[in-house]
C-alpha cells in the first residue's frame, strides 16, 4: 500500500474518532462554533455549497452522518479552526512507563557522566587529529551503550529503540541540554540519524549490512550531500550534480557544500543526491547514490566555519568536489527519480530532533540565565531583582512551555496521521523552536554581562548553533510558505 493511503486512512480514522467522540465534545465547544459561524461574513471556498446542499445543521455535522460526506463537515471546521477538532482529540502528553523509565535513566547519566566531561570534550580535540571524535566520546558512547542508552531516535524496532516520536521528543530535549556531546554519546547525533533512517527504510539489506550496521554500532560517521554553493538549494529542484548511469555504473560530477561530518576521518560514506534525468518531472530528476569516501575523484575541498565555530567534534562542515566518481549502479538508494521523496521523508523525524533539542538547549540557558541572575550583584542588588530581568525570566518560562507543546503535538501527530499529515505542524516548530531558543540564548547573554559571549559559558556557541538552524533544516521562509498555503488553501477560489 502507498504511504498516500497509509496517511490517507489514518486521517479518516481520526474523522471517525471525531464522529463518534461527538457526544463527549463540550457543549462550550459547540456553542463557539455556532457563534462564530453566525459572525462568519467571508465567503470562503466551498462554502456555498455547503450551506445549499447539507441537510443537517453545521453544528449537528461534526458527527458522522452517513447522508453528508464527513469530509465537507471535516473541511468546514478546518476552515474555521485550523486543524480537525478530531486530531488534538483524545491527545495525552502524559510520558507513558516506557518514557518515563527512559528519562529516569538518561537524566542520570546525563548528571553523572555527560554534563561533567563537557569541558574536556571543548577542549580534548581528538586525540591528533583535530576532527576525530574525541576520545571522551568514545568513552561515554561505551558506557551509555552498556546501560541500553543508544540509538534511541530509531523508531524501527528491529535497528533501534523503537520510540515513537512522542516517546522520543522528552529523551531529546534531555540530550538538548548539553548539544555539543550529548547526542552523539548515545548515538543520536545528525547527520547519522538522519542517515541510518534513509538506510532503515530505502536500503537493500546488502547496503544496510555494509553501512547501516557499522553506523547504529557508531564505528563509522556519515554525510549527507545535498546544497550546492552555486544554487539556491532551499528549492531542491535547482541540485544541478549529475549522476550519469554509464553501464553498470554511475558517474557524479559536480560539488556540494555544508556537508556536515565530511571533516571527520570516521566519515565512510556519502549520500549524495544529484539529478539522473534533467527531462523527468522537476520532483522525478533526481537520485541519491551511496558513495563511499574514499572513492577516487571524491575531494575535501575546505572545512566552512558557523561564526567562526568550526564544529570539530561534529565532523565540520565541508565543501566536496566530485570529479567523475564512480560507483556501482546497485549504489542507488531506492531507484533512479526517488531523490526527492527520500529528501523528504528525511526532513521528517530526522529533522524534528532539532527541534526537540532546542527546548532542552532553552531550558539550559534558562537555567544559566536564572543562576547568573541571583549570584550576581549590581547596583547593591542582585541581577535577579531587577524588574527586567523578571521580566524575561518570566517570559522564557512562557515561550519554553508554549513551544514545548508545539514540539509535542508534532511528534503526537506524526505518530497519529503520519508525517505528510503534520507537514503544517513540522514546519511550525521548526521556526518556532529554534525561535524561541535564540530568544532565551540572547536574554541569558545578556544577563551574564560579558562572560556570556566568551568562551566560559556555553551560550554564545549555543546562541550561534541556534542561529543556524533558521537556515540549516531550509530557511524559516519556507517552512511559513507552507504553513500559509494551508491557512490560504480554504480562501483561494476554486
Ligand atoms: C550549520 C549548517 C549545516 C548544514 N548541514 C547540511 C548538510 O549536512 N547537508 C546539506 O546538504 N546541507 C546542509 N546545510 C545547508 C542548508 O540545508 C541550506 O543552507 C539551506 O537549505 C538553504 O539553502 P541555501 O543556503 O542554498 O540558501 P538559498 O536557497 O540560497 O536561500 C537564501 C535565502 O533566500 C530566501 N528564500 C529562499 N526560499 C524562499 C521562499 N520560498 N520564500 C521566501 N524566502 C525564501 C531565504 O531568506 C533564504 O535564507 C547546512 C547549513 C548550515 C548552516
Amino acid at each position: 500500500m502507498s504511504a498516500r493511503g497509509r496517511v490517507g486512512e489514518a486521517a479518516a480514522e481520526v474523522g471517525e474518532a471525531t464522529a463518534r467522540g461527538s457526544s463527549t465534545r463540550s457543549p462550550a465547544g459547540r456553542d463557539r462554533c455556532r457563534t462564530q459561524e453566525t459572525r462568519s461574513e467571508k465567503p470562503v471556498r466551498g462554502s456555498a455549497s455547503v450551506n445549499s446542499q447539507c441537510p443537517t445543521p453545521r453544528t449537528a455535522r461534526l458527527t458522522k452522518n452517513p447522508a453528508w460526506p464527513c469530509h465537507a463537515a471535516r473541511s468546514h471546521h478546518r476552515r474555521r479552526y485550523g486543524r480537525l477538532p478530531g486530531s488534538v482529540r483524545g491527545v495525552d502528553f502524559a510520558f507513558d512507563a516506557r518514557t518515563e523509565e527512559l528519562r529516569g535513566r538518561l537524566l542520570e547519566f546525563m548528571d553523572s557522566h555527560v554534563l561533567p566531561a563537557e569541558t574536556e570534550h571543548v577542549a580534548g580535540a581528538g586525540g591528533g587529529d583535530h576532527w576525530a571524535r574525541p576520545p571522551v566520546v568514545k568513552r561515554l558512547q561505551a558506557e551509555a551503550r552498556s546501560r541500553g542508552l543508544w540509538n534511541l531516535f530509531l523508531p524501527h524496532p528491529e535497528h533501534g529503540a523503537g520510540l515513537t516520536n512522542l516517546q522520543y521528543a522528552p529523551l531529546a530535549e534531555i540530550m538538548g541540554r548539553s548539544p555539543a556531546l550529548a547526542p552523539e554519546v548515545f548515538n543520536c547525533a545528525a547527520p547519522d540519524t538522519g542517515n541510518m533512517e534513509v538506510l532503515a527504510q530505502f536500503g537493500t539489506s546488502e547496503q544496510q549490512e555494509t553501512w547501516l550496521r557499522p553506523l547504529l554500532d557508531a564505528e563509522i560517521r556519515s554525510t549527507f550531500c545535498m546544497t550546492e554553493p552555486d544554487v539556491a538549494s532551499s528549492d531542491a529542484r535547482n541540485i544541478r550534480m549529475t549522476i550519469r548511469r554509464d553501464g553498470q555504473e554511475y558517474v557524479l560530477d559536480g560539488r556540494k557544500w555544508w556537508s556536515t561530518g565530511a571533516m571527520a576521518p570516521e566519515c565512510k560514506i556519502l549520500i549524495v543526491m544529484g539529478v539522473t534525468d534533467p527531462d523527468a518531472d522537476p520532483y522525478r530528476r533526481q537520485s541519491m547514490v551511496l558513495v563511499p569516501r574514499d572513492t577516487p575523484g571524491v575531494r575535501v575541498v575546505r572545512p566552512l566555519t558557523v561564526f567562526g565555530y568550526d564544529d570539530a567534534p561534529h565532523g565540520g562542515h565541508a565543501e566536496v568536489a566530485f570529479d567523475a566518481v564512480r560507483v556501482p549502479a546497485s549504489n542507488v538508494l531506492l531507484g533512479e527519480g526517488e531523490g526527492f521523496r527520500i529528501a523528504q521523508e528525511r526532513l521528517g523525524p530526522g529533522r524534528i530532533h532539532h527541534c526537540m533539542r532546542s527546548i532542552g538547549i532553552a531550558e539550559r540557558a534558562l537555567e544559566l540565565m536564572c543562576r547568573r541572575a541571583v549570584s550576581r550583584v549590581a547596583f547593591g542588588k542582585a541581577v535577579a531583582q531587577q524588574g527586567v530581568v523578571q521580566d524575561w525570566i518570566a517570559e522564557a518560562r512562557i515561550r519554553i512551555e508554549q513551544a514545548r507543546l508545539l514540539v509535542l503535538k508534532a511528534a503526537w501527530l506524526m505518530d497519529t496521521v503520519g508525517n505528510k499529515g503534520a507537514r503544517a505542524e513540522i514546519a511550525a516548530i521548526k521556526v518556532a523552536a529554534p525561535e524561541v531558543a535564540s530568544w532565551v540564548l540572547d536574554r541569558a547573554i545578556q544577563v551574564h554581562g560579558g562572560a556570556g559571549v566568551s568562551g566560559d559559558f556555553p551560550l554564545a556557541q549555543l546562541a550561534a548553533s541556534m542561529r543556524t538552524l533558521h537556515l540549516a533544516d531550509g530557511p524559516d521562509e519556507v517552512h511559513k510558505a507552507t504553513i500559509a498555503r494551508r491557512e490560504l488553501a480554504g480562501y483561494v477560489p476554486r
